[in-house]
C-alpha cells in the first residue's frame, strides 16, 4: 500500500482517546508492511488491555538502539465545525483531511515507510531499528509510551548491552510563512506541567450579613497575583534559537533576534516576550514558566456565603525551573490572602543533549526543498519523548512536515489536514534520515 493510501486508511480508524476504541485496528495496520519487510513485530497490551505496536529490525545489540516513536490514538473531533468527514481520509485541495492526519498518523506512516526501505535496500544497519507505535498518548501516556518504558524498557531500547536508546518522535514540525525562510525545529526538550491545588477558608454567613473574612474573595486575590506568565528568560536552547533566527530575519525582527541573542538578552527578553506572545503563543510560551487556574469550586446557594473555596492551576514550566523557589513564592502569596497551595502532581524531563544524530537531522532538514533553517527548540508541550528522556535516551521531535501557521493551528482543532506534497516530501526526508541514523558507525 502506498504511504498516502495507508495514512488515508489510518485515518478512516477512529482511535479517539478516551476511549482509545481502535488503537488495536491502527496497530494492525500498520503491522502488515513492517511484517512483509521482514522486522520482527509483536504488540504488547497494557493491563487496561491498551495495544502498543513494537517492530524490530536487526542490528548490532552493543549500540544505542534508534527508535521511531508514534502514537495511534487521536483527540476527538466536533464533527459539525469541519469542512470534510474527520474519518473519511479524503483528499481536497491536494491536501488529506482528517483527524490523526499530522497528530500523529502521519508520522507513523513516515517512520513505517522509513523503517521499510531499511529493512529492503540492501543496507546494513550499524543498530537496532525500533519502530513503536504506541496507545494512549492523548491522555498522558500511562497506558501506552509510561507503561512500555516502566515495564518493557528491553522491548523500548533500553538494553544492558548498549548506551540508551536514541528516539525520534513528535514536537518539531517545520514553520512556513512566519520567516523569509521555513524553519525546522529539532526540540531537544520541553516544559513540564506541574498541577496545583489551592483552597482558602473564611467565615460563613448569609448574604445579608457578609463576613469580613470571606473565601471565594480571599481566592479570587489569590488567583489575580499569580495568574499568568512569570518574569520572562532565556533557557540556553531559546537564546542559541534566537541566535540561529538572527541569521535570516531581516531588519527589526532582525535587530530584535540579535538583541535576545546578544550579552543584554536577559533584560531584552523581559520588555520583548509581551510582544513575542502576541506574535506567536508558542514562541512566548517558551520564554516564561505559567501558572494558570483551570478549575474553580465554591459555594453552594446564591444567598449563602460559603466557609471554603479552592482553585487548581496548571502550571507549565521551563525545564531548568528551580520548582521549589516557585513553590515557596506561592505559598508566601497564599499566606497574604489566607490561601494553602499544595503541589499535587509534577513531572520533569531533562533537555537531550545536541550531539551528532542532532547534527544528521540538521543537514537533513537544510536540504528539504526551500532550505529551512534547522533551530533547537524546546516545546511548551508534552509529548511521549519524556518517558524515554527520563530514562536516559537522547530524544528529539523532529517531523520534516513544512507547515503554515493556519495548519498547525489544526491540531486539535477542527478541519486538520496534511499537504500531500508535504507528505511526499517529509517521507523523502524521513528515509534518509533513518537510514543515514541507522547505518552510521560509531556510537
Ligand atoms: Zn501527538
Amino acid at each position: 500500500m502506498e504511504g498516502l493510501e495507508l495514512l488515508a486508511s489510518l485515518v478512516r480508524i477512529a482511535s479517539v482517546n478516551p476511549p482509545g476504541d481502535g488503537e488495536g485496528e491502527v496497530a494492525d495496520l500498520l503491522r502488515e508492511p513492517l511484517d512483509a519487510a521482514g522486522l520482527d513485530t509483536e504488540v504488547l497490551v497494557s493491563p487496561q488491555g491498551r495495544p502498543s505496536l513494537i517492530a524490530r529490525l536487526d542490528g548490532p545489540t552493543d549500540r544505542p538502539p534508534l527508535v521511531l516513536l508514534s502514537h495511534s490514538d487521536v483527540v476527538p473531533v466536533e464533527e459539525d465545525r469541519w469542512t470534510h468527514d474527520p474519518f473519511g481520509g479524503e483528499v481536497h485541495d491536494g491536501q488529506l483531511w482528517g483527524r490523526g492526519s499530522l497528530d500523529m498518523k502521519s508520522v507513523a506512516v513516515l517512520h513505517t515507510q522509513a523503517a521499510v526501505a531499511l529493512a529492503t535496500g540492501g543496507a546494513t544497519p550499524e543498530r537496532e531499528v525500533l519502530v513503536v507505535l504506541v496507545a494512549d498518548e492523548e491522555a498522558g501516556g500511562a497506558e501506552g509510551a509510561e507503561w512500555l518504558v516502566d515495564h518493557h524498557p528491553v522491548r523500548v531500547g533500553f538494553r544492558d548491552t548498549a548506551p540508551p536508546p536514541e528516539v525520534l518522535g513528535e514536537g518539531g514540525f517545520g514553520l512556513a510563512g512566519v520567516l523569509d525562510r521555513p524553519l525546522m525545529p529539532i526540540v531537544v526538550g520541553e516544559k513540564s506541567p506541574l498541577w496545583l491545588r489551592a483552597s482558602a477558608t473564611g467565615d460563613a454567613g448569609h448574604g445579608s450579613l457578609p463576613p469580613a473574612d470571606q473565601a471565594i474573595a480571599g481566592l479570587v486575590r489569590f488567583i489575580t497575583a499569580v495568574s499568568g506568565p512569570r518574569p520572562a528568560r532565556l533557557h540556553p536552547v531559546m537564546r542559541d534559537q534566537f541566535a540561529a533566527l538572527a541569521g535570516v530575519a531581516t531588519g527589526t525582527q532582525r535587530r530584535a533576534f540579535q538583541l535576545l541573542a546578544g550579552p543584554a538578552g536577559a533584560a531584552a527578553v523581559r520588555v520583548l516576550a509581551p510582544r513575542i506572545r502576541a506574535t506567536s503563543a508558542v514562541l512566548g510560551h517558551l520564554l516564561a514558566d505559567t501558572v494558570t487556574p483551570t478549575q474553580v469550586r465554591a459555594g453552594y446557594k446564591h444567598n449563602v456565603v460559603p466557609g471554603s473555596a479552592e482553585v487548581t492551576f496548571d502550571a507549565r514550566l521551563l525545564p531548568d525551573t528551580d520548582v521549589d523557589a516557585l513553590l515557596s513564592w506561592l505559598s508566601d502569596v497564599g499566606e497574604r490572602h489566607g490561601v494553602t497551595v499544595a503541589a499535587e502532581q509534577r513531572w520533569s524531563s531533562p533537555v537531550s543533549p545536541r550531539g551528532d544524530l542532532f547534527d544528521l537531522l540538521t543537514d537533513v532538514s537544510a536540504a528539504l526543498p526551500d532550505g529551512p533553517l534547522p533551530v533547537a527548540s524546546l516545546t511548551p508541550g508534552v509529548t511521549d519523548l519524556r518517558f524515554f528522556r527520563r530514562r536516559g535516551a537522547t530524544a528529539y521531535g523532529w517531523v520534516p512536515l513544512v507547515l503554515t501557521p493556519e495548519q498547525v493551528a489544526t491540531f486539535h482543532g477542527a478541519d486538520e489536514r496534511v499537504p500531500v506534497e508535504q507528505f511526499e516530501r517529509a517521507s523523502t526526508a524521513m528515509t534518509d534520515a533513518v537510514h543515514r541514523a541507522a547505518t552510521r558507525p560509531g556510537t
